[in-house]
């Protein structure tokens, strides 16, 4: 059991913080130091963890490859602000992400830089969308989420989210994600027959935004047979189609890209958190050619694009995208991952179940309040892993990509312990 001390001392942020503050409260400790999947508090107290910067930190925490390309740029004084602006480091990361990633699969993007956060990339992808098709409504899904600026959070599902908008979050239908209706009904198949019916009250939309696994609204994993539907109805109808990837991208379900599984060919698709490799804030709107139709500077912003983390996402292409060695071991790890998980679920009363992909995994407690109480018990035994799902009733587990045996070991085993002692 972790020892309060003054050092650990949370007063400063309760004192000066906004009360928006959230992480803090379900992990309240002061953390110093972090490598690889472990954190460090002031007091020394070593936690596993299964969060990875809700998927920032697929590679892990301070990956040494990648810091070490990092201080390099930074002690050559490399460009670190440029605006978009071209420079060495862009040239360098667009050229390698084209030749190591894109071309092997066969697609071909350009490159849009916005803001760095993963709602900056919604933003500019429903935009584009909008203004390439000239049409203004936008198919999401139920469950889905995509971040709280406006735009992004009008195709954002969760109530507590979009009360706060101050405005009706406004532009978007929301459709059955799949499983939605049940594990035997189609919900592809709804949105086809509305889209077909001239009555049915759909305006055709711009674009369809989906997640292939979606993270926040409680880890539920799409069919390779859904989303290809989807593409279909893509196709047929003349609307685009989003992919957003910016948790479930970057490996986190074995593949870069999580729909390649599907065979998809999205329009857009949109990429953040683990872009740069170790947290540097950087986020990419990939764009088939023809859709680029901005004027120049139409879109805009100060910080797009930032070098270092060009640099950092570039060092995390040469390191684990080079081979199929990452993309094997999520693999393997994904699948010991679920056994344990399934383990831990089993004899639950009330019962528990496992799904996602890959390493991109939930461990479903059916009541909030049950997930909450485990979560925490988790953080007390040195566990840092949260929750997911319209009422948080989902444990997200979320372990670095990189995460050895041991350690991955080590944070089942203070899950287990805590399911045991809560439920
Ligand atoms: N899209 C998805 C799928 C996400 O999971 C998130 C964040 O969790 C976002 C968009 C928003 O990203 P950000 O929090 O960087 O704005």
């Amino acid at each position: 059991m972790r020892q309060e001390s003054s050092s650990n001392s949370l007063s400063a942020f309760e004192d000066l913080e906004s009360n928006v503050r959230s992480y803090s409260r379900s992990f309240p400790v002061v953390f110093r130091t972090a490598a690889g999947a472990t954190l460090e508090d002031e007091n020394g107290f070593v936690f596993v963890d299964f969060l990875s910067g809700a998927g920032a930190l697929n590679y892990g925490h301070n990956d040494p490859d990648l810091l070490n390309d990092v201080t390099e740029y930074l002690k050559s004084n490399g460009i670190i602000h440029a605006l978009d602006m071209a420079t060495s480091a862009k040239r360098e990361f667009i050229g390698y992400f084209d030749e190591i990633i894109l071309r092997p699969r066969d697609l071909s993007y350009k490159f849009q830089f916005p803001g760095p956060t993963g709602a900056n990339a919604v933003e500019a992808a429903l935009k584009l969308a909008r203004k390439a098709t000239g049409r203004h409504n936008i198919i999401s899904f139920t469950n889905g989420f995509h971040g709280v600026s406006l735009g992004a959070l009008a195709v954002t599902g969760n109530r507590y989210y979009r009360d706060a908008a101050g405005v009706p979050p406004a532009g978007t239908v929301f459709m059955p994600y799949d499983g939605y209706l049940g594990v035997d009904r189609d919900s592809s198949e709804y949105l086809a027959k509305a889209l077909a019916d001239a009555s049915s009250g759909l305006d055709l939309p711009a674009a369809i935004i989906v997640e292939t696994v979606q993270g926040e609204g409680g880890i539920n994993a799409a069919s390779k047979g859904w989303l290809q539907s989807l593409e279909r109805l893509c196709r047929q109808n003349g609307i685009l189609l989003i992919v957003d990837d910016i948790q479930a991208g970057c490996g986190r379900t074995g593949n870069f890209f999580s729909f390649e599984f599907a065979d998809l060919s999205p329009d857009i698709v949109v990429l953040s958190k683990s872009l740069s490799g170790c947290g540097l804030p950087l986020s990419l709107l990939l764009l088939k050619p023809d859709l680029d139709v901005w004027r120049p500077g139409e879109h805009s912003g100060t910080f797009r694009g930032n070098n270092l983390a060009l640099v950092a996402g570039t060092a995390a292409l040469r390191k684990y995208w080079t081979n199929t060695t990452l993309s094997a071991e999520v693999t393997k790890t994904g699948n010991i991952l679920s056994e344990h998980l399934r383990q831990i679920a089993q004899n639950r009363d009330p019962a528990f179940s496992v799904r996602g992909r890959g390493m991109m995994l939930g461990l479903d407690c059916g009541v909030g309040k049950f997930a909450e109480k485990i979560v925490r018990k988790a953080f007390e035994g040195g566990l840092v892993v949260e929750r997911c799902g319209s009422e948080g009733q989902v444990i997200k587990v979320l372990p670095p990509l990189t995460i050895d045996g041991k350690t991955l070991q080590q944070g089942l085993d203070i899950l287990d312990k805590s399911v045991r002692e809560c439920v």
